[in-house]
């Protein structure tokens, strides 16, 4: 038994008997070491396995890509990051930081000071993250877990195997997954793509665009990155080509902009002498056909018996996206939603989880949190909305956040941040080349910085 931390003494009923537990956090990126810090504030004792040898997960970008570019091989040694080069964040460093820990500029103007900065500046901001919360103590680095299974008296006994080749035993009284959702490639259904006889990759495997010049290239995808991607490889490119399931059937659009890039719908074929069809009947001899068709859900370590299962992108059944009834609160996820902003939600996730696992909150009972589960996704269904979707949360991820952070006797998500994350979704519809750079929402700005100074003036106070 542990006495409350400080920092959340004031939500506490009186005298309630708290518990520490023995945690073990399965990845140490921006959900891993937001865990680690929650669980640490609620008085858990944490471990965090690594298989990398830093913080950072995603962030930690690679120029090294995968043997098999399309990622299907499954012998194939696994590159965890799928960043490219010329990335910058697609959220403004207001909008994307921890709440408590705003991803500000450093005063000495070193780094990469812009509002939609590059990825090695992220990936600063979570090293310092580590840093002045002491998660690099709790951190085993070069530790892969390999398997996660329950034992008697409802523990987890965790399988990892060391830089050494070590093999290690642990039994821990609950496990939170945080190891990211961008690295198993999903790949596009093409007819008669098996005899087309040209190159295929994921974006998981793109870095830059230097190996695509002159080439004809087919890009399949509408996300983020696709958008990104198609701007880096048709500047050395002959042409560039993009399918997206999002247009219709009839689409054939120039780029506005470019002279070698066009938009089409789905492709329709892809054949024996290197030609492939699209929807709208235009036919494109290709190089390349480069798949930004998203990742899926992958813990190949757990094995909870087909009590946890992944379906069509859907993890479940997850009482919350988080916690899968029959096991909660010893074993939950952090950062599954996707179409979100991914730090503060993650660390709204941990806040409930950490509290949860002490006894300062409490979950409905198991068959309460079953009946949520099963009316959530028969409300998807009644919405049409395909199962691939369960975790997306772009039309309500605020009042998500705002639910976690009410279970858990924390602060919302600040008005502000929800107005300047609508504000640049819209710029970003509107001119996806320009919205990085260019921008009116000055007085959110303000906002932010105002609402930063108490948490940058308590950072040195709130430390580990
Ligand atoms: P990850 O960062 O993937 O970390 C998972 C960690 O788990 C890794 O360190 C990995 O090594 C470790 N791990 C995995 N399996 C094991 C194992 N078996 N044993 C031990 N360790 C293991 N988000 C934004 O907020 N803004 C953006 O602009 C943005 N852009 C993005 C661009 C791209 C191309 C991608 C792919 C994602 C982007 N994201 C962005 C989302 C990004 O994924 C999140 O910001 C965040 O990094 C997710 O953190 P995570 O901890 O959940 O996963």
């Amino acid at each position: 038994m542990v006495n409350p931390p400080s920092t959340i003494q004031s939500n506490l009923p009186a005298m309630l008997p708290l518990h520490s537990r023995n945690v073990a956090v399965i990845g140490a990126g921006a959900a891993g070491i937001v865990a680690a810090r929650e669980l640490g504030r609620e008085g858990h004792k944490v471990v965090v396995l690594e298989k990398d040898n830093q913080i950072g997960g995603t962030w930690v970008y690679t120029p090294l890509v995968e043997t098999d570019p399309i990622g299907l091989d499954p012998g194939r040694e696994i590159i965890h990051s799928s960043l490219y080069c010329s990335l910058r964040t697609n959220l403004p460093r207001e909008v994307m930081g921890y709440t408590d820990y705003p991803f500000v500029p450093r005063k000495s103007g070193s780094g990469d000071p812009r509002r939609f900065p590059g990825h090695t500046e992220v990936l600063t901001y979570l090293k310092e993250f580590g840093r002045d919360f002491g998660i690099h103590e709790m951190v085993r680095y070069e530790t892969e877990v390999l398997n996660v299974g329950l034992v008697e008296n409802n523990k987890w006994r965790v399988r990892s195997k060391t830089r050494h080749d070590c093999y290690i035993d642990e039994i821990y009284d609950a496990v939170v997954v945080c190891n990211g959702h961008y690295t198993e490639p999903r790949i596009a259904d093409i007819p008669g793509i098996n005899s087309w006889p040209g190159k295929q990759m994921h974006s998981h495997n793109y870095r830059v665009p230097e190996p695509f010049q002159d080439k004809v290239v087919i890009l399949i995808g509408g996300s983020a990155s696709a958008v990104d991607i198609c701007r880096d490889i048709a500047g050395v490119a002959k042409e560039v080509y993009v399918a997206s399931r999002s247009v219709a059937d009839e689409t054939y659009e120039k780029h506005p902009g470019y002279d070698n890039m066009w938009h089409h719908p789905m492709i329709e074929s892809a054949h024996k002498d290197g030609t492939v069809v699209f929807r709208n009947g235009n036919v494109v001899l290709a190089d390349v056909i480069l798949h930004c068709t998203g990742y899926k859900y992958n813990f190949p370590f757990l094995d909870t018996n087909g009590n946890v299962t992944v379906d069509d992108s859907c993890v479940g059944p997850l009482y919350k996206h988080v916690f899968p009834p029959v096991f909660a609160p010893w074993l939950s996820f952090v950062g599954l939603p996707w179409k979100v902003v991914p730090f503060p939600l993650c660390e709204l996730q941990c806040k409930w989880i950490a509290g949860n696992l002490s006894g300062r909150l409490a979950l409905p009972s198991q068959e309460e949190m079953m009946e949520d589960v099963k009316a959530f996704y028969s409300k998807l269904e009644a919405s049409g909305i395909p199962k691939r979707y369960t975790h997306n949360m772009a039309s309500y991820q605020f009042d998500y956040d705002d639910w976690l952070a009410e279970q858990s006797g924390s602060p919302g998500i600040e008005e502000w941040r929800k107005q300047m994350y609508n504000a640049v979704s819209k710029k970003k519809r509107d001119g996806p080349e320009t919205y990085r750079d260019e921008w009116e929402d000055h007085d959110l700005i303000l906002q932010a910085e105002e609402d930063f100074i108490k948490h940058i003036s308590s950072r040195v106070v709130t430390k580990k």
